[in-house]
């Protein structure tokens, strides 16, 4: 198994140690090779995502990653910030699907700013599409018109095969769960998401055991503080899964809690936590790294097809939520506050 490990910024470095030590405590025969992207790609290299970095992903069978972005960088040159090191990788490796779980742990139903009853036994997969829609779509930027007004353009695109293909990730998760799919979209007023809704309908037949259900996101973003528990997968567009991931994310107690997985055709994968890369906090050993240590679950579930080890993870986490253990950000009254580097401890010594 070769690995590419890119902590990146802010918490990033603190967090991916933690997720390195859980993989090593695994005992497998794993490379694993470190390289900078996001800010620290720009202090290194001038780029967000120098060409070693993205020679090493591209060599590797997945990539495990931080996250990047502070706000000192925000007056570089767009090309130049550390997201657009992001994108490029991405769009690079061809990650077109996110897989985003949101899964409530029992332990931590109080740690929600939901009603306990609203959100236990939450198991929501939410599958965004990631190489396309507005993030991608060409024309772009900040013009100046003939009255001397500034007009920003974006364009929200997605071709039939762009939809049909993340369709057919959700659905193919679907089967292996309780066979639903919930395909959010703004059909009413977009073209390019009534050819979505279009695709997902003619997509459904070769699903019969499927359920498939069609949503506005405005809707979905209420449905999913309402009624959580309504979801089993759902699908949309890169814009939309980027909000409604993030909103879903609190329904689980913190963004810190939130693994995700990108992957390409051949399932080969980045995985990453869902949250940023929180300068706030950074260096200050109280982050949550549990997101990133279950992204590594997720890696040895999706791309090395290594069920047993994926589990042995997720239970270790589990046991350190059962033992009491909490990060600041879902610590509560009678629960044992431990750091970003003790919570990597616990899990690992659960691994056993
Ligand atoms: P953020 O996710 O970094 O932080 C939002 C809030 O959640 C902050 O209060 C932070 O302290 C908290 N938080 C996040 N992760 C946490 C963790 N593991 N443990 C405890 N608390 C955690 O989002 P933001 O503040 O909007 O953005 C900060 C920077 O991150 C920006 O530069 C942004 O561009 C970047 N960003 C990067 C990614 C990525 O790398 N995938 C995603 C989102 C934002």
């Amino acid at each position: 198994m070769k690995i590419a490990v890119l902590p990146g910024d802010g918490i990033g470095p603190e967090i991916v140690a933690q997720a390195v030590k859980v993989l090593k405590a695994l005992k497998l025969n794993i490379d694993m090779t470190e390289a900078p992207i996001g800010g620290a790609g720009y202090e290194s290299a001038g780029d967000p995502l120098p060409d070693a970095t993205l020679k090493l992903a591209k060599e590797a069978d997945a990539v495990l990653l931080g996250a990047v972005g502070d706000w000192k960088y925000d007056k570089l040159e767009r090309h130049l910030r550390p997201e657009r090191g992001l994108l490029r990788i991405r769009k690079e490796l061809n990650l077109f699907a996110n897989l985003r779980p949101a899964l409530l742990y029992p332990e931590l139903a109080s740690a929600s700013t939901l009603k306990p009853e609203v959100v236990s036994g939450l198991d929501i997969m939410i599958v965004r599409e990631l190489t396309g829609d507005i993030y991608f779509g060409q024309p772009r930027g900040i013009s100046t018109l003939e009255n001397g007004e500034r007009e920003g353009i974006n364009t929200m695109r997605y071709s039939e095969s762009e939809i049909r293909r993340i369709g057919r990730v959700a659905f193919d998760i679907a089967m292996k769960r309780n066979k639903r799919v919930c395909s959010v979209d703004k059909a009413n007023v977009l073209e390019t998401t009534e050819l979505w809704r279009q695709v997902m309908i003619k997509l459904s037949s070769e699903y019969p055991e499927v359920e498939l259900s069609h949503m506005y996101v405005d809707n979905a973003a209420m449905q999913l503080i309402r009624a959580p528990k309504q979801f089993d997968v759902m699908v949309t567009g890169n814009i939309f899964g980027d909000i409604l991931s993030d909103e879903a994310s609190m329904l689980t107690g913190s963004i810190g809690m939130l693994p995700s997985a990108s992957i390409d055709a051949n399932n080969k994968g980045m995985y990453e936590p869902s949250h940023g890369s929180a300068p706030d906090i950074a260096g200050k050993d109280v982050a949550n790294p549990l997101a990133t240590i279950l992204s590594v679950a997720m890696m040895l579930h999706y791309t090395f097809n290594d069920e047993a080890n994926a589990q042995k993870i997720e239970h270790a986490v589990k046991s350190a939520l059962v033992l009491g253990c909490r990060t600041a950000d879902i610590w509560t009254e009678g629960c044992k506050k431990v750091g970003c580097n003790e919570m990597g401890d616990v899990v690992a010594s659960a691994l056993n």
